[in-house]
């Protein structure tokens, strides 16, 4: 018997501080209300030492060791350096701008492209989005530094992505680097990371 006894007392659930603040926490990721964040808890009540044990130590070592590289915007491991722009071992010549890492992992499974990515970490006019905290400036600096030939900009086909894909045209103009952006075909408002891969394949194929 587990929690889910309880259920009918639910409301007495509402006594419990450290409860109500992870309901609270939990309702906060992308996709969760309140309802769902409930539920997780508690499933995480019901397995203490099969799931909210290891998640509890997993989140704290992630929080510890793994951060965004402050040059291209990817996860990177602190201890073992980023993969994408400290890797020495392959070198590439094409540099794919992206908002999001989400949007990296979706173009990475569809094998479309072989080059480094570079993360921005939003768009220029999304709200509490400072233009510098958008990773720009070290864009600039990857471009020269990595003798970069072509950058292909992957903003989506949103106002905000297309103003952060012009401005970023803009700021690679000191370089000598070719800039392209992702097809027309791209749906109105589509955002890379909800594409399937036909459409990111003709996307890349055909940008200009
Ligand atoms: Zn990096």
């Amino acid at each position: 018997m587990g929690f889910q006894a309880l259920n009918g007392q639910f409301s007495l659930m509402k006594n419990i501080n450290e409860i109500e603040e992870l309901i609270k926490l939990i309702s906060k990721l992308p996709g969760l209300g309140p309802k769902s964040a409930k539920r997780i808890v508690l499933k995480l009540m019901n397995n203490r030492d099969e799931l909210m044990k290891p998640m509890a130590n997993t989140l704290n070592e992630v929080y510890k060791n793994v951060s965004r590289c402050k040059m291209c915007g990817t996860l990177k491991s602190n201890s073992v350096g980023c993969n994408n722009c400290e890797n020495k071992d392959k070198k590439f010549n094409k540099i794919c701008v992206v908002e999001n890492i989400s949007d990296q992992w979706s173009i990475e499974n569809s094998s479309i492209y072989q080059g480094y990515f570079h993360i921005l970490g939003g768009t220029l006019s999304s709200s509490n989005q400072r233009k510098e905290d958008l990773l720009i400036t070290s864009l600039v600096d990857r471009v020269k530094k990595d003798s970069i030939e072509e950058v292909i900009i992957a903003t989506s086909a949103t106002v905000e992505g297309q103003t952060t894909a012009h401005y970023i045209k803009n700021s690679l103009k000191e370089t000598k680097a070719k800039v392209s952006k992702l097809a027309q075909g791209l749906p109105v408002g589509g955002e890379i990371e909800s594409l399937d891969d036909g459409t990111l394949f003709s996307a890349f194929k055909n940008r200009s």
